[in-house]
């Protein structure tokens, strides 16, 4: 059986929204920017998805900018505020728990001169309005907070962060612009630019059943952003580049599948996880959750196992066909310690100890089923190999992987 439980990562596309996409290869495959019947088709396909992108976060068709995914969503808000900003002011605030794509952001503008606050998170991951309110400075300029975060699903008081900044300029402190990446958020619960109170916004289509590589950044009527990326006029000056049409389409598609099916996909997910939650805490002992328990997207579980490391575990579930994740980021051979479950305090065995669940409406019981027994097997084998706590590294598991000869069943962790 194979199971992916790693929906937050990415998601499989729908077969609506591959389906939208396919005649956008071939039979409709003009230029968007072309005059001809080829390029006026295509640019109608262009709008009416921008239409449905727009519907599900109840903003404007014009205030929607199509870019090639969450990152560069990310990138374009605060890069583009920093640059249109910087003679005013050169102090950002955003927050220890945000993804790369906005934490690296920040760093790149801090080698340039800018200045960045992060703030701390509590216990359960959650950022305070309050401590926004107390690193608001003369210069800044943006403040940029996740929505909901990646890892373990936390939602953030956008809209009390919100009204901290409206409450600092009626106080006469210019206006400081507000940025949501919103790519663990959007089609996973209710989201409504108006009621966030926010001025740009970052989406996704891979997370909700579209396409990898399309995204889009949403921008409040009348903010201006620098420009971060130099060529013609698309996008209404905002993003140069020839439109990914088939994308952009099924990306549109799957906007208008998560806003007609949130009820049910919310219903289905939170029921799912749930019973995760609730199944793995009766059958296996030392587990903990982690992240606010109430203010969470419905798909998302993150939890630590006693005396357990988390990548030995990934990697023995992978081998039973169970696919989940880890908080800490793979790259050039190192392995880093989850920064989001750091920054909520967590000692570091319990964050080499956890792992991350996310489900789609796609997921059954049956394989949460499978997920959980399997799980409850390997965390009892681990345990009585190492009683002391402290299982095996990555690489020992590796290194019982690979010496596996007859499949995986055989392999001793
Ligand atoms: N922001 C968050 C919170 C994410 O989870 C991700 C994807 O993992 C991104 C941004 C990046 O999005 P993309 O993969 O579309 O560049």
């Amino acid at each position: 059986m194979r199971v992916y439980l790693d929906n937050s990562a990415t998601t499989t596309a729908a077969p609506e929204v591959v389906a939208a996409m396919l005649p956008y290869f071939s039979d409709h495959m003009g230029n968007a920017q072309s005059v001809h019947s080829f390029g006026q088709q295509a640019k109608a396909a262009l709008e009416a998805s921008r239409r449905q992108v727009a519907a599900l976060i109840g903003a404007a068709p014009t205030e929607i900018v199509f870019v090639s995914g969450g990152t560069e969503a990310d990138n374009l808000a605060i890069r583009g505020i920093a640059k249109q900003f910087s003679e005013r002011g050169r102090h950002i605030i955003t927050t220890k728990i945000e993804h790369p794509a906005v934490l690296a952001t920040a760093e790149a503008l801090e080698a340039q001169g800018f200045f960045v606050t992060y703030l701390p998170v509590s216990r359960e991951g959650l950022v305070h309005a309050s401590e926004v309110r107390r690193a608001i400075r003369d210069e800044t300029i943006l403040v940029s907070v996740m929505h909901a975060n990646n890892e373990t699903g936390a939602i953030q008081p956008i809209s009390e962060i919100s009204q901290a900044l409206a409450e600092a300029h009626e106080a006469g402190h210019r206006r400081i612009y507000l940025h949501t990446d919103a790519v663990q958020s959007v089609g996973k619960v209710k989201v409504d630019v108006d009621e966030l109170a926010v001025d740009l916004l970052s989406m996704s289509a891979h997370k909700i059943h579209g396409p990898k590589g399309i995204g889009a950044l949403y921008i409040r009527r009348g903010v201006k952003l620098g420009k971060i990326l130099f060529g013609g006029h698309h996008e209404r000056d905002r993003r140069p580049g020839t439109e990914n049409i088939p994308a952009i389409v099924g990306f549109g598609v799957a906007c208008e599948l998560g806003r007609t099916s949130l009820l049910e996909r919310m219903n289905r997910t939170r029921d799912l996880r749930d019973y995760l939650e609730q199944e793995v805490t009766r059958r296996i002992t030392g587990v903990k959750r982690n992240g606010d328990p109430h203010q969470r997207v419905p798909n998302i579980s993150n939890l630590t196992f006693d005396g357990v490391d988390g990548e030995s575990l990934l990697i023995a579930l992978d081998l039973k066909g169970v696919a989940v994740s880890t908080g800490s980021a793979c790259s050039s051979g190192s392995l880093e310690p989850s920064h989001v479950l750091t920054a909520m305090g967590l000692p570091r065995d319990e964050v080499r100890g956890s792992l991350r669940f996310s489900f789609s409406q796609y997921s059954t019981r049956e394989e949460v089923d499978y997920a959980i027994s399997t799980l409850a097997e390997i965390i009892a084998r681990l345990r009585e190999m190492s009683p002391e706590g402290d299982t095996p590294g990555i690489r020992s598991a590796l290194e019982g992987a690979n010496s596996a000869s007859t499949g995986a069943s055989e392999i001793k962790l």
